[in-house]
């Protein structure tokens, strides 16, 4: 019997390679007078996934030339509070980005706060009229992070999409649903599945491109791969290992998947670094979208 073996996508290189150019447009735009690109995170409470997620958001900030200005809130903090602080950060001419790190306390409705970030600063792409743009089919707007990673990943392995079947698993709002919307611009036939969908193997079979983002670890299977498929691997899962330390996993069988599909993503090192320098280019694209105004 032969085993094939897929080629691993080096999200990390890539990602690296991303931030790079950014840093050396950023460096050309700062020399020609433009201020320098700002982000302002907003972290409410004290979730340790999210403080990590944070903290490197600023530090590849700072590696790409630009500003990061960081606003941690107490858990108790009340949703006018933070409109409040949203309002300030919109007037702010330093700051072209703004990000309300999710999930928030349960007393903050994030559509309420996100929908408060003016959409020129909207980096995350998840206001009503950067999500809407989107559906439109304009993706010369703010694209949200995740998907718009996961899009350049892919086109490092497929300079053209079109015709190819697309198979997204999991339809949120912050991954599944703008990648559909991506990959329908890229001309695939898109079937977006979630926990509703029946026989997800018969439909993953049939996929060129499969992008699975649902959180529950090592649902794709390797017998639902087509031979050569392409497989970006979204989900992030934190598991205790026997030895008593934990370690990330991602929404794919890795062992099995890795032997049928064409290229795949690992976790960790494919589609989080890729998802930070989405959020860089954002910055990027907001900043030169005031310089505009
Ligand atoms: P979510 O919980 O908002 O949505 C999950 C989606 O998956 C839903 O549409 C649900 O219907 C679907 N789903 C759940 N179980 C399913 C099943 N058994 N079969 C088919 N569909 C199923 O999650 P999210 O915010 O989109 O995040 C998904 C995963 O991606 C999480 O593990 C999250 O940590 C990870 N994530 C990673 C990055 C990154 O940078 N790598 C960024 C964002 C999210």
């Amino acid at each position: 019997m032969t085993s094939h073996s897929a080629t691993l996508i080096d999200g990390k290189a890539i990602a690296r390679g991303v931030t790079e150019t950014i840093r050396q447009e950023v460096e050309h735009l700062v020399r020609q007078g433009h201020t320098v690109p700002g982000l302002a995170v907003v972290l409410v409470g004290n979730d340790p996934a999210s403080e990590v997620y944070v903290k490197n958001k600023a530090l590849q900030t700072h590696h790409a030339g630009m500003r990061s200005f960081m606003h941690m809130l107490p858990q108790s903090t009340s949703q006018d509070e933070v409109l409040e602080l949203i309002a300030d950060l919109n007037k702010n001419p330093q700051i072209h980005g703004v990000l309300v790190q999710l999930p928030l306390p349960e007393q903050i409705d994030p559509v309420t706060v996100t929908n408060a970030i003016l959409p020129i600063k909207d980096v995350d792409g998840l206001g009503e009229v950067n999500a809407g743009r989107l559906a439109l089919g304009m993706t010369d707007g703010i694209v949200p992070c995740t998907p718009l990673g996961c899009l350049k990943l892919l086109k490092s392995v497929h300079e053209d999409m079109t015709g190819m079947n697309a198979l997204v698993i999991g339809a949120s709002i912050l991954v599944g649903r703008p990648m559909a919307q991506l990959l329908l611009k890229e001309n695939c036939t898109v079937t977006v599945a979630h926990i509703h969908t029946r026989d997800l193997p018969s439909l993953a079979r049939q996929a060129d491109i499969i992008v699975v983002a649902t959180g529950k670890s090592g649902l794709v299977r390797g017998d639902w791969i087509k031979p050569g498929a392409t497989v970006i691997d979204v989900g992030i899962t934190r598991i205790m290992q026997e030895n008593g330390r934990s370690r990330l996993v991602g929404d794919v069988n890795f062992e099995e998947v890795s032997k049928v599909a064409g290229y795949l993503t690992p976790v960790p090192g494919g589609v989080g670094p890729m998802t930070i320098a989405g959020l860089l280019h954002n910055t990027l694209q907001a900043a030169k979208l005031s310089y505009r105004e």
